[in-house]
């Protein structure tokens, strides 16, 4: 069902889940190079063709030792061998009371049955002196043949956005290039007549536009292509033309302005001469407004056009809706309890993403103070902010001292 056949304000929760169950995520897949695979989307999982280390290779600078057979006393007088340096191996089969010098990575010889560091042992005229302050035993120092990864596992599942620790994590597996979901086509348009690009003069009753500069920063942060029109203007048709054009070449179209009950808000009117609006009206501040629904088979986010209001929901509705649409596997986001530190004016009846500035003291708690005026015009408050204090929707002012939810800024916003 529609939720726009609902009465009242949608919750959150309940939007989003609404939401992620209309998203198709994208399948098509490209070739990418290692080197710019970070924060792409993987298209298949990834299995490792080789085991991490791939021989047992020693963990110390030291000695590698046959002591005889297991349960065998390790401290005594070794005779050495040779010498194994990393990216070397030892020909040979080491025999009971012999050792090598060995270093800090080098492939462990056959035979040997640990290795000793080189701190507790002394090359006297007899061979290698070994003691036994620790009870050495069996393996130690040694980093076995596919102790990280087995030949045949996963490493990394489909769906995964790849980190920096990911990136190296598939070079150490011998990966060069990866399957990736191909980057979003995202079409962003700002509405309002008063808009006027930065560097312009500023007429009377105009602002400047700085809504697209938000949204599509964020936007590529997520790896889309973003194609922006800015300043549509407020009639019908100019909204219908750019949402038709937007249509033909988008996976998804995301505007800002024009959603609420003003007289020049045509956006939802234009969106449902060509497709349908399926979602409109969340409890959330700021944000209330917010619009979903499909521009023909195109989808279609409508944020709010105060500049606070659409970056919180972008953030707070977009992104999960973008990020599976961008076939990540995506969890929710990390809150943490923190100690107001102010007090919180809050009515019952939405969720608040206030902002905040947290900070963790000595004790290990967590405080947050509040950035001041949470008017959803003023955009230096999330400027200034680290994090938003998320309130329940039903909770009411909060006073200096009780426990609030924050969500810290992710990579998103910081
Ligand atoms: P609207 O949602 O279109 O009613 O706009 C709400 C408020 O946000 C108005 O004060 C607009 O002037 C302002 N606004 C709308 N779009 C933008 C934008 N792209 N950049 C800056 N302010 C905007
Ligand atoms: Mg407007």
């Amino acid at each position: 069902m529609s939720h726009c056949d609902k009465p009242g304000l949608t919750p959150v929760a309940e939007a989003i889940e609404y939401l992620l169950k209309q998203v198709k995520p994208v399948s098509e897949s490209v070739q990418c190079e290692l080197g710019s695979a970070c924060g792409r989307v993987l298209a298949n999982d990834v299995t490792s063709p080789v085991n991490v280390p791939p021989a047992d290779n020693s963990a110390m600078d030291g000695y590698a030792l046959n002591p005889g057979k297991t349960g065998d006393n390790v401290p005594g007088i070794y005779r050495q061998r040779g010498i194994v340096l990393a990216g070397e191996t030892f020909e040979g089969i080491l025999g009971k009371g012999e050792c090598v010098r060995i270093m800090t990575g080098a492939t462990v010889p056959d035979g040997a049955r640990l290795v000793v560091m080189q701190e507790n042992t002394e090359v006297i005229d007899a061979g290698v002196r070994v003691e036994d302050p620790a009870a050495l035993r069996e393996g130690d120092n040694i980093r076995r043949a596919g102790e990280d990864i087995r030949v045949g596992d996963v490493v990394l599942s489909k769906g995964r956005r790849l980190t920096p620790a990911d990136c190296g994590l598939l070079a150490s597996i011998g990966v060069a290039s990866v399957d990736v979901v191909r980057p979003l086509n995202v079409s962003l348009l700002t509405t309002g007549d008063e808009l006027i690009a930065p560097g312009q003069p500023l007429p009377a009753g105009k602002i400047y536009e700085s809504n697209s500069f938000v949204l599509r920063s964020v936007l590529e942060r997520l790896g889309a292509n973003v194609t922006v029109v800015t300043a549509v203007s407020d009639t019908l048709v100019a909204i219908q033309q750019a949402l038709s054009e937007a249509a033909s070449v988008a996976d998804i179209i995301i505007t800002s302005g024009g959603v609420s009950v003003g007289e020049a808000d045509f956006t939802r009117e234009a969106v449902e001469s060509l497709g349908e609006l399926s979602l409109w009206k969340l409890a959330m501040k700021p944000g209330k407004p917010l619009a979903f629904g499909r521009v023909g088979e195109t989808l279609f986010l409508g944020l709010p056009g105060n500049p606070v209001s659409s970056l919180v929901t972008l953030h707070q509705i977009g992104m999960p809706l973008l990020r599976t649409l961008s076939g990540e596997t995506v969890s929710p986001p990390v809150r943490i309890p923190a100690i107001a530190a102010d007090r919180l004016r809050k009515r019952p009846g939405r969720t608040d993403y206030q902002r905040g500035i947290a900070e963790l003291h000595a004790e290990g708690q967590w405080q947050v103070r509040s950035t001041g005026q949470q008017g959803s015009g003023i955009l230096s408050s999330v400027s200034r902010a680290n994090c938003f204090i998320v309130l329940e929707q039903e909770r009411g002012h909060v006073l200096p001292g009780e426990t609030v939810m924050v969500e810290l800024f992710d990579q998103w916003l910081s």
